[in-house]
């Protein structure tokens, strides 16, 4: 820092007054001043809004720990994607909830399941809607678990060879109901690889994956389990998904979905993995996708019920984080609200 000293007429005898020569405090002194030199910015279009998709049987709910997210019947989804799109958002995530569950989730590659049905009517009402089915057995197994359940040395695991044939009938049968990406979210080895040929094969090279690449074992998920009801029946997912410890691990993970084909990759959550999304930004030039996940939200949203933080600023300081942190694309449960305010108010 470079000072100068001035004794001028105001100075006590021997005591100098430090006139500093940088004053960063320039570039603050009005909001005029300050968005000339906003270094980032988010925008409607970087937010990917998830949906959870019901049986029309079933009434539309809103989720318990996730305040203004609901449980959608295709109808609701359908007038979810057209306020969306008003509002600039460009993309949709889609997740389902079957009238029936069993132990290899067959239902999930239904034709008429919630997410093909969802998928055929967003596409027929919002043309323009890119439409990203989330490729997970979860959803769909009696069991909660992301696949094949298998005996392993006396263990029940995911067996993960068995599973990828599971991912790819799903993906399949998602691609045929007309979706643009799919994004698997189950952590088994190779499955980017099986899902690119399998939809290459069968004239799906149109069709992009979203790989959900360096998905970590995490506890922010619990309200999401409650949301798409998939909560593991018995043990817990750390046999596929990461180690929050380890961030080498995640790089590679990322390569290797690279490889096989995927045409972005994804962190998640995103709050506790900032370093990984920076990292992968360093790393990679394929587009990064953040997933800010259901306990980061909910956690945001029980604060502010409490009067404990501002839950509009604190809304827009954690996008911002994550944007800044470097994620092109941030899927996220605030992306209604904070495109309603961006367009009111332009944040
Ligand atoms: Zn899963």
């Amino acid at each position: 820092m470079s000072l100068k000293t001035n004794s001028g007429p105001k100075s006590e005898p021997g005591i100098p007054i430090v006139v500093p020569r940088n004053r960063p405090r320039r570039l603050r002194s009005s909001e005029g001043v300050r968005a000339m030199v906003r270094e980032n910015e988010v925008k409607p279009a970087d937010l990917i809004l998830p949906l959870f998709i019901v049986p029309d049987s079933r009434p539309r709910v809103e989720i318990g720990s996730m305040p203004g997210v609901y449980q959608d019947r295709v109808a609701d989804a359908v007038a979810t994607c057209k306020r969306a799109w008003e509002l600039g958002i460009k993309s949709v995530l889609l997740f389902g909830l079957p009238e029936t569950k069993d132990e290899i989730g067959a239902v999930s590659w239904d034709p008429t399941g919630p997410v093909q049905s969802a998928i055929r009517a967003i596409a027929k009402a919002v043309p323009e809607m890119t439409i990203i089915p989330d490729v997970c057995m979860c959803e769909y197994t009696s069991h909660g678990h992301c696949g094949v359940i298998v005996d392993h040395r006396g263990r029940k695991d995911v067996d993960n060879d068995q599973t990828l044939e599971l991912l790819v009938r799903q993906s399949l049968s998602f691609a045929e109901a007309g979706a643009h990406f799919v994004a698997p979210s189950d952590m088994m080895d190779g499955r980017v690889g099986a899902i690119r040929d399998a939809l290459d094969d069968n004239g799906f090279t149109d069709v992009g994956i979203i790989a959900y690449s360096a998905k970590f074992a995490s506890g922010f998920y619990g309200p999401f389990r409650e949301a798409a009801e998939s909560a593991p029946q018995f043990g817990d997912r750390r046999s596929y998904q990461m180690d929050p410890a380890n961030s080498r691990e995640a790089m590679r993970e990322i390569s290797l979905d690279v490889e096989e084909g995927a045409d972005m990759v994804m962190v998640k959550p995103a709050l506790p993995y900032l370093d990984i999304i920076r990292e992968a930004r360093d790393s990679f030039d394929l587009p990064i996708v953040a997933y800010n996940v259901s306990g980061e939200y909910s956690m945001v949203k029980a604060a502010a019920e409490k009067g404990w933080i501002d839950g509009t600023r604190v809304r827009d300081e954690v996008l911002m984080g994550i944007k800044r942190s470097g994620a092109d694309l941030i899927i996220t449960y605030f992306a209604l609200e904070y495109a309603e305010d961006y367009k009111k108010r332009k944040i």
